[in-house]
């Protein structure tokens, strides 16, 4: 067949036993190692993509039995996210919600602490501001804990406070 090429005296031999016998084993040798491979592959994919042992072996089933040809069927019904994809999905989300809770407490805990006398920003744990000296805690005359101005009953011990005389600051506000 090949003799007259005069090929190299190993190649040769492989050349002669190049039939269409040979094609033919060839081919069909290699649609089984495809068929195979894609068996692998879907039961690999689809162990990533569901947790149902029975969609599992429906899917690795249906691929031995309608051959190669499934593969293009099974892209299309597979669930469309890997669990990770899913997994990944929620912590971004509960990130989010997260992320908003933070946000909210920072915005209520630092719009709160402002100065009643000068509008300066302050500290929640200043006893006196220090822009304008305006006392910003009580003491509580019957526990002594610090509250703040203003409070109409102490929260530790719910005994009620007396009015106090306004700051003198108070006037210079507007200025
Ligand atoms: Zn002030
Ligand atoms: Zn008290």
């Amino acid at each position: 067949m090949a003799n007259e090429w005069s090929l190299h005296p190993y190649i040769e031999p492989i050349w002669a036993n190049i039939n269409l016998e040979f094609m033919i084993k060839f081919s069909v040798i290699y649609f089984f190692v495809v068929w195979v491979a894609l068996i692998i592959w879907v039961a690999k994919d689809i162990s990533y993509r569901s947790h149902s042992r029975v969609f599992q072996i429906f899917c690795v089933l249906l691929m031995i039995l309608f051959t190669p040809l499934w593969v293009l069927l099974y892209i299309l019904i597979r669930p469309r996210k890997s669990m990770y994809d899913k997994c990944s999905d929620e912590i971004e989300w509960n990130l989010g919600i997260l992320n908003e809770i933070v946000q909210d407490h920072i915005e209520t805990t630092t719009a709160d602490y402002i100065c009643p006398s000068c509008d300066e920003e302050i500290q929640p744990d200043f006893i006196i501001c220090p822009s304008c000296k305006a006392s910003l805690k009580d003491t509580c005359h019957e526990c002594h804990k610090l509250i703040r101005e203003g409070w109409k009953v102490c929260p530790y011990c719910e005994t009620k406070q007396k009015k106090k005389k306004k700051n003198k600051d108070k006037k210079k506000k507007n200025d």
